[in-house]
């Protein structure tokens, strides 16, 4: 099912149409190359091209003479025309970013989680932290769309709710989607972190190589974001993409299900610090963790045979888990990245591409592609910040349904 829209539509499904080609080129299209792309008439194309100059998404390029015929001038987003904040809770850290029209992440910032407190004090630090980030970026306000916050499932995208994150416990029921935009005056939309980061990357893929690909996320947790069609797959809930139950290891460690060798337990950063005798325990605190895989790193660089057995052991079963998962999904294309990805992917990664082709379980015809997110350390924020520009920017045929042409 479509879902409606929280953002305030920005144009016609034309405007959004023509725009969303134009900042999908860099060097910007002329207007022959639009209406030709669009299958718009010319004069069509002259006023929807006029109405985006108007209201300043669209600049001018310099003419480019090509050939007999007109120069043409190309049409190139204006990316200072809007802005979004993006804001993603995690257990270890929560990251804040400014992102303008065309995704990239113009301000950052990261604080420890606060904790403790209860809700009203933690949307309040919210507020004040992303109106400070966005006074420090130098952001007219006017020009902001919205918040976009991406957090741990489950949600309830109904309400925009926090529901019962295992690892966000001061969260818990809080309808953050309705406090935060009380609190800070933009419009809020809240999602899973798995589908906001699958929504970034889709974003920052210019030429639709993800239109139908997956996407591992490998933080406190572990997810699967989704695309089919080149739309991120939400389910009927807004929490697709839990992976953390698919069975990978029979006989492996025990799971909070009851199971033997989910994959969530198997690959757990608190685990792999624990096998490779880095941690005296196996549970310890998720701020903690950080430390502790900076050490893993350091034991696989030196080649130290424990670490490097748990690496292997890790890539292998990431290897086995998304050959079933392609299996399931025909993606051919998946993406990886998170925030134990990113402190632990340079050692992993290698080691899991060499793992994939040796996965015996594959059904596929053609090789797996494996690629980091695009959107690297910033990969749920600024996901969470696209699903705002994402709402406001992408022609949908549904928007001609409800009659915003
Ligand atoms: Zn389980």
């Amino acid at each position: 099912m479509k879902r409606g829209s929280n953002m305030p539509a920005v144009g016609t499904y034309n405007q959004t149409l023509v725009l969303d080609m134009i900042r999908r080129s860099p060097a910007g299209l002329s207007r022959t190359e639009l209406a030709e792309r669009t299958g718009l008439s010319a004069q069509t194309l002259g006023n929807v091209a006029r109405r985006l100059a108007a209201e300043g998404f669209v600049v001018e390029g310099h003419r480019v003479v090509a050939g007999p015929g007109k120069p043409r001038t190309p049409l190139q987003l204006n990316r200072t025309a809007r802005y979004a904040v993006g804001i993603h809770l995690d257990p270890a850290v929560d990251t804040f970013v400014v992102v303008d029209l065309s995704g990239g992440v113009i301000a950052h910032t990261e604080r420890p989680p606060a904790e403790g407190a209860d809700a009203p004090e933690l949307i309040a630090a919210l507020a004040r932290d992303a109106d400070a980030l966005l006074r420090s970026a130098d952001v007219p306000l006017a020009r902001v769309l919205g918040i976009g916050v991406a957090a741990p499932g489950p949600i309830d995208d109904a309400t925009g709710t926090v529901l019962t994150p295992p690892l966000l416990p001061s969260w818990h029921h809080t309808r953050l989607r309705e406090q935060l935009a009380r609190a800070t005056g933009h419009p809020v939309v809240l999602e899973k972190d798995v589908v906001a980061a699958m929504v970034g990357e889709l974003w920052a893929e210019a030429d639709h190589a993800l239109d139908d690909a997956a996407l591992v996320y490998y933080g406190a947790g572990i997810g699967l974001g989704m695309a089919v069609d080149g739309e991120a797959v939400r389910g009927r809930t807004g929490n697709a993409g839990d992976i953390g139950h698919l069975l990978v290891d029979p006989g492996g460690q025990e799971c909070s299900c009851g199971s033997r060798g989910c994959l969530g337990v198997t690959v757990a950063p608190e685990r792999l610090l624990f096998d490779a005798g880095i941690t005296p325990s196996p549970v310890i605190a998720p701020t903690a963790v950080w430390g502790a895989i900076d050490e893993l790193r350091v034991r696989i660089a030196a080649r130290e045979a424990r670490a490097v057995e748990v690496r292997d052991r890790a890539a292998a079963t990431f290897a086995l888990a998304i050959v079933l998962l392609n299996n399931l999904l025909d993606a051919e294309t998946f993406v990886i990245g998170g925030p134990v990805w990113n402190r632990l992917g340079r050692e992993l990664k290698p080691a899991l591409d060499a793992a994939l082709p040796t996965v015996r379980q594959s059904t596929a015809t053609r090789p797996l592609v494996l690629r980091e997110a695009r959107l690297g350390t910033d990969l749920a924020a600024a996901g969470a910040a696209s699903l705002v520009l994402d709402e406001a920017f992408t022609a949908r045929a549904s928007d001609l349904m409800i009659g915003l042409s």
